[in-house]
């Protein structure tokens, strides 16, 4: 066996098992104007494999509300090529969410969902159908179903154990994956999280340990990143994660299209001292990108950037 068939192999091994969960809404909140809080349960849910931070997951909806999905889908490794080969008119849609608490002892886990465009606007499948959600409603959600940590896992912050300045940043669809990883931080390092949100409402209490700065930044009818694009340049500046006037490596994108691959995670670099963990919607997250990596010289090892969700374009 070659020593890339082996390294395949022990991947394979360590791969998380993933499985359907056939859950049941048990609660719904609103947290404000934006987003509601789903508490879903399930007996299976007392495995659930969650790491904690930005664990995501998936939802699995129907094309025809009401119908039936987990009769569609195929459990084991071989489930997404049995769901691609599924007829178009009864594919299930998939949309991704993060963990945003899981109570093992109750079967239980917490979502937080943003309602965009639930008022009138372009709402996809999930928002239209959390904001209608009520106890008893059912919920097919694919998740780990062993504990573990690490990307393969679906959890993509690892900051450097050497880091002791955080910076997070994320508009209102990572506010969930942000709150739970710095509700899960210790003590001891310097760390500010700039949270742009739609409204004043939208403010939540977090329960943070000392050392962690939370700014929310209500864009109130602001254009998306107007507030949170300049924060983060300030953050940055007074961190020390980055000096005004300093140049870095010019960032190229392949092309209009490459917006929708803007996932770009370092592997740890255990010399680091700063990480920043930026996420959400895909343009300002290039925005930044660019910004950080060409005009602040900030090194790519050091940032991680995922765009969430884009404008006009359903996941
Ligand atoms: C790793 C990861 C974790 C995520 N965690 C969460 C989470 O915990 N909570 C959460 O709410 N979202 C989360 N998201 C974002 C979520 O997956 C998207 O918002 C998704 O598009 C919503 O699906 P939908 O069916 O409602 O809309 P879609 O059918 O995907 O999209 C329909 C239309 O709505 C627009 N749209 C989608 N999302 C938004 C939005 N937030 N605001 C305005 N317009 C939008 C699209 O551009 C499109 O025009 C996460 C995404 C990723 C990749």
């Amino acid at each position: 066996m070659t020593t890339t068939e082996a390294a395949t192999e022990v991947a394979q091994a360590e791969a998380p098992g993933w499985r359907f969960f056939d859950t049941v809404v048990t609660g719904s909140r609103r947290l404000g104007p934006s987003t509601v809080r789903l508490t879903l349960g399930a007996p299976e849910l007392a495995g659930f494999g969650v790491a904690g931070d930005d664990q995501r997951i998936k939802f699995v909806l129907p094309r025809q509300p009401g119908s039936d999905v987990m009769e569609l889908l195929v459990p084991g490794d071989e489930w997404y090529a049995a769901y691609c080969a599924l007829p178009d008119e009864v594919r299930p849609f998939l949309r991704t969410y993060t963990v945003r608490a899981a109570r093992p002892d109750r079967a239980e886990i917490d979502v937080d969902v943003v309602l965009h465009g639930v008022d009138g606007g372009h709402a996809g499948p999930a928002a239209t159908w959390a904001a209608a959600a009520v106890p008893g409603d059912r919920l097919v959600v694919l998740g780990p179903d062993r504990p573990g940590s690490g990307r393969m896992w679906g959890v993509e912050w690892a900051p450097p154990a050497t880091a002791h300045t955080l910076l997070l940043a994320a508009d209102e669809t990572a506010v969930p994956a942000v709150g739970a990883i710095l509700e899960g931080l210790a003590p001891g390092r310097r760390v500010v999280a700039l949270l742009e949100v739609p409204e004043t409402g939208d403010e939540q209490a977090l329960d943070v340990p000392a050392g962690v700065t939370v700014h929310w930044l209500p864009r109130s009818g602001r254009a998306r990143g107007e507030l949170l694009v300049p924060a983060v340049h300030a953050a940055l500046c007074e961190l020390g994660i980055a000096s005004p006037g300093r140049t870095g490596e010019v960032v190229e994108d392949a092309g209009p299209d490459d917006i929708d691959l803007l996932w770009e995670v370092p592997d740890v670099d255990a010399t680091a001292g700063c990480y920043a963990w930026l996420a959400g919607e895909a343009g300002v997250v290039k925005q930044l990108r660019r910004h950080l990596v060409t005009d602040l010289g900030v090194p790519r090892n050091e940032v991680a950037f995922m765009g969430y969700w884009r404008v006009g374009v359903a996941a």
